[in-house]
């Protein structure tokens, strides 16, 4: 029987989906889905984002069912896993989207296609986003991104003719059978296509009225956010499918109802960074782990400190808001884009840690990891960019724009209740005698900030300015620009071009 395996990986769905549709299209088809162990213990995978993913799995196969298709989930590295079926029934083709993932995705990919090679499979990749596939520079970029947006969605046979497939899914393993020993986020968002929906369909009709304004503040964020984030990050929805259902959404909205569509409008651009930050790293993988300007390099990597980094994981740099953000990532694996870029703004400047590890870290806490936005973002916040305004967000004055009541500090940070209003922003300078009033001893119930904020960011941002200014920096602009940088405004440029003015402006004190 001449049938075609479709490997799903970050695409767990079956709406728009280009190698499923064309393998149905052309006789029976295996659907299959790999835990690859190898996958899982790559020091950016969690508990968090497998629990996500498994409960992505079991909605999968019930679409499947209803369609007369299954799952089949095999444990094993993709290439040893197909080798296998082959040699129990050869297939003529493998069909998948194409992924921008780590460097163990990309590398892993390359074995597949080498595999296929040699043994004479058809190796077929579609892309699912506007991610466009060995593309050298920027230039009309954007122009071919709106065209695959604008596309219809590719259109599924009613019914699939299925081979192969487990019975059921208690094959799927375990987080802790996979080595995964960080612990599940207790109140994480749930995986799977029937949610996502019901999310999508719940912010464009109510909560998108609240983005405009909503979405900076982690009190209101948390339901101003579209909160689709994971449901794109593993494929559960589509982005063109988001993308077209906002724009029908804008349709049929009367023309006096302005909130929602300043919200739907704000949300369509974050769509679209989407494709514009994945496709950095899609065009160099080398970003994940190294400086995007190598006159960055030396940067930070003689300055680690084990001491200060750990200050930060446990939530105790002493910065309340800081403090609070990591114990809600804990808890619910997901932050608001702000808070997300003030902790790794945080990290990169008072505590002057490299951006890996404590990417890395970030990583494992998000449910919602993607590692094209992350990475990209990752430098984008630490100023290693070349192109992008340093924006330092100090955590003293975030808390007094974004928490000015302390309802979110007090909500994260149980000690935080009994400090009074006076002291929420810095309690570390509470004189001893309220400390005993309130019964919060600092150093203790609420740690000393690890640094001295003012001293220390006042030291970063000479390292920066130092750095910058050197001509051999200033020289290497240009090039990222040409790699990389948006050409739809003034977003990304080098950073020597703007005025004393505008740099002060921007940067966020
Ligand atoms: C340091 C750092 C790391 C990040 N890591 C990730 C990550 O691993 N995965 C991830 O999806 N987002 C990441 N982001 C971007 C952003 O914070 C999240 O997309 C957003 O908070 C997710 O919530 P939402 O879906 O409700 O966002 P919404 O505001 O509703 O946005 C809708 C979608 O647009 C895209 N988007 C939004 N903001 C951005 C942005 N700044 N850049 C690129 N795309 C964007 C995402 O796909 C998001 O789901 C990161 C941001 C920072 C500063």
């Amino acid at each position: 029987m001449r049938y075609r395996v479709v490997w799903f990986k970050r695409d767990l769905r079956l709406h728009d989906h280009a190698p499923l549709a064309a393998a149905a299209q052309d006789g029976p088809v295996l659907c299959l889905y790999v835990v690859e162990p190898g996958l899982w213990v790559q020091p950016d995978a969690s508990a968090r984002q497998w629990g996500f993913v498994r409960e992505s799995l079991q909605d999968l196969d019930r679409e499947l069912r209803a369609r007369g298709g299954r799952l089949m989930v095999c444990v094993g590295e993709v290439v040893e896993v197909l080798a296998r079926l082959h040699a129990r029934a050869a297939f003529v083709a493998v069909h998948a989207h194409e992924e921008t993932g780590n460097g163990w995705t990309y590398a892993r990919d390359r074995a597949v296609a080498a595999w296929c090679r040699a043994h004479g499979v058809a190796w077929r990749e579609w892309p699912q986003f506007g991610v466009v596939r060995g593309l050298r520079e920027r230039d009309g970029w954007q122009r071919r991104r709106d065209a695959f947006m604008a596309e219809p969605p590719v259109p599924l046979p009613p019914r699939i003719h299925a081979v192969g497939g487990s019975d059921d899914l208690a094959v799927l393993p375990a987080a802790c059978d996979l080595g995964l020993s960080d612990g599940d986020a207790p109140r994480r968002q749930r995986g799977g296509r029937r949610e996502g929906l019901l999310v999508l369909g719940d912010f464009l009709r109510q909560r998108s009225r609240h983005y405009r304004g909503g979405i900076s503040s982690p009190l209101t964020a948390t339901s101003a956010c579209s909160r689709l984030s994971p449901y794109l990050a593993q494929g559960c929805l589509g982005l063109r499918e988001v993308e077209q259902a906002t724009q029908a959404q804008l349709a049929i909205l009367p023309p006096d109802v302005t909130s929602q569509r300043l919200g739907l409008q704000g949300f369509q651009s974050r769509l679209a960074w989407h494709c514009h930050f994945i496709q950095k790293l899609e065009s160099e993988p080398e970003l994940e782990w190294r400086n995007l300007h190598r006159g960055y390099d030396g940067l930070r990597e003689d300055g680690w400190s084990a001491e200060r980094f750990e200050a930060l994981v446990q939530g105790r740099t002493g910065w309340p808001l800081v403090d609070a953000c990591v114990a809600m990532l804990r808890e619910t694996g997901w932050l608001n884009f702000r808070m997300r870029a003030m902790l790794v703004s945080v990290a990169a400047y008072p505590l002057w840690l490299h951006w890996r590890e404590v990417g890395l870290w970030l990583a494992r806490q998000f449910v919602d990891y993607e590692p094209g936005i992350h990475w990209s973002q990752l430098q984008m916040q630490s100023g290693t960019t070349g192109i992008n305004t340093t924006r330092v967000y100090n955590p003293v004055k975030q808390a007094r724009d974004q928490d000015p009541q302390g309802h979110f500090v007090r909500r994260w940070l149980p000690a935080m209740r009994r400090v009074p209003d006076a002291w929420l922003f810095e309690p570390w300078r509470m004189p001893e005698e309220t400390q005993a009033r309130c019964g919060v001893r600092v150093g203790d119930d609420i740690p000393r900030p690890v640094v001295d904020l003012d001293v220390a960011l006042r030291e970063a941002k000479a390292r920066m300015h130092a750095l910058r200014a050197r001509p051999e920096v200033q020289a290497g602009e240009a090039d990222v620009v040409r790699r990389h940088a948006s050409r739809a405004g003034r977003r990304e440029q080098p950073a020597r071009r703007r005025s004393a003015a505008e740099r002060a402006q921007q940067e966020l004190f």
